[in-house]
């Protein structure tokens, strides 16, 4: 079977490199080639020797994703549908903005933590991704867009790990994909502008902390055990006495930074005035002040096997002020590409339709992309 370079870090490519005979040189270029150009075809890497290039056709290859559908909103986000075998399919959106391009990410198909409010959470989980099947969507976009957009320089400045899957269940395959991405040989991107968000896998919030201290987003959605155990199953196994101190001491690893806290407003349930008293005594509580973390509140995307509906904007509003007035900095998301989420639906019932791919398949291709941080989130009104 070929290897796919694409599963590489330049440590992997360079033992990937030293087993073929060739010198670390030799993957630096290939890295290079592969990540900084985009190119697949080995025969196009004219500085490498020909006789390396035939070794490299013989035993690897760079694997991209298979493109099932591509959709363009009108505010200029990109969503893109790919098919990654045995009826899963795993989507990528780019979010264009002022000063950033932002790619959000996803770590596998399906997601096993099954969070009430999430539609990948309901459709169970299939199986992690690769290390090469996460990076191939950044190599694909970038790429892509750099063509599409005739441009030569980097179109991609932050990723978020916010698409389908809980990245910490997936940690070994993280791990060298973050690596790619900050690689000054790879993507180049600044450690504070990738992100990864998780719904609280204890232990390895700690060890990413020691390996690669990217930035952090936790998904909180609750301000007590009792109504997270609920929202986010995998509360009954971290609870928020061990979630908390473990962001604290996340920020031992990432001095100057804050942790983001991400909370899906959800009416009724979670958006009462007491309980964002209540998150501001549990910030406190855990590191003696309030401002060592920020929060994002999600307006909520619903859908219908949810049984949740979205909080009121009146709402979000006032619960974003409770918050700032106690000194965290707390933003409101900004939808986008409202227009294609639309278009997902219709998606799914398209390849149904022409295919007649069983529903299981159908359901899963009806992916709901996590409305994606734009980092732009507005502040608070009022
Ligand atoms: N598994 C990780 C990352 C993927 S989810 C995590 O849970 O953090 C990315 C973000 O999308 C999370 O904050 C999640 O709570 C949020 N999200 C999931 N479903 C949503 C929905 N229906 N509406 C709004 N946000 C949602
Ligand atoms: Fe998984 Fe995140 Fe969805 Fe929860 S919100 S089910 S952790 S993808």
């Amino acid at each position: 079977m070929l290897a796919n370079l694409l599963d590489y870090d330049l440590e992997g490519l360079a033992g990937f490199c030293d087993r073929l005979g060739e010198r670390r040189f030799r993957a630096t270029q290939l890295f290079r080639w592969i990540h900084q150009r985009g190119a697949s075809d080995f025969d196009a890497m004219t500085d490498l020797a020909k006789p390396l290039r035939e070794k490299l056709r013989g035993v690897a290859h760079v694997r991209a994703l298979v493109l099932s559908r591509q959709h363009c909103s009108t505010d200029g986000s990109i969503k893109w549908l790919f098919d990654v075998g045995a009826g899963d399919a795993v989507e990528a959106v780019f979010i264009p903005q002022d000063d950033r391009g932002t790619l959000c990410i996803s770590s596998q198909a399906g997601c096993a933590v099954g969070c009430r409010f999430c539609s990948t959470g309901h459709q169970g989980f299939s199986r992690n991704l690769s290390t090469g099947e996460m990076v191939a969507q950044l190599w694909f976009a970038e790429h892509f867009l750099r063509r599409h957009l005739q441009r030569e320089d980097r179109v991609i400045s932050n990723v978020v790990m916010m698409g389908m899957g809980e990245p910490l269940q997936n940690y070994s395959a993280l791990l060298p994909a973050l690596r790619v991405m900050l690689d000054d040989h790879g993507y180049g991107l600044s450690r504070r502008r990738v992100t990864v968000s998780t719904s609280g896998v204890v232990p390895m919030i700690e060890r990413l902390g020691a390996d690669c201290p990217v930035a952090l987003a936790v998904s909180l959605h609750a301000p007590d055990d009792a109504l997270r155990d609920n929202l986010v199953p995998l509360n009954r196994k971290y609870p928020l006495a061990e979630l908390l101190p473990s962001c604290v001491a996340y920020l031992s690893y990432a001095p100057r930074d804050f942790i983001t806290f991400e909370y899906c407003m959800l009416a009724g349930v979670n958006d009462q005035a007491a309980q964002a008293h209540a998150l501001v005594d549990l910030v406190r509580t855990a590191n003696g002040a309030a401002n060592w973390c920020k929060f994002n509140l999600i307006p909520f995307n619903p859908f219908p096997a949810s049984g949740l509906a979205a909080s009121p904007r009146e709402q979000i509003n006032a619960f974003a002020r409770i918050l700032s007035e106690a000194g965290i900095v707390t933003t409101i998301r900004k939808t986008r590409g409202d227009d294609i989420e639309a278009a997902c639906g219709q998606l799914a019932g398209d390849v149904r339709d022409r295919t007649g791919v069983a529903p299981r398949m159908a359901q899963r291709r009806r992916i709901m992309m996590h409305q994606v941080d734009d980092g732009a989130s507005q502040a608070q009104e009022g």
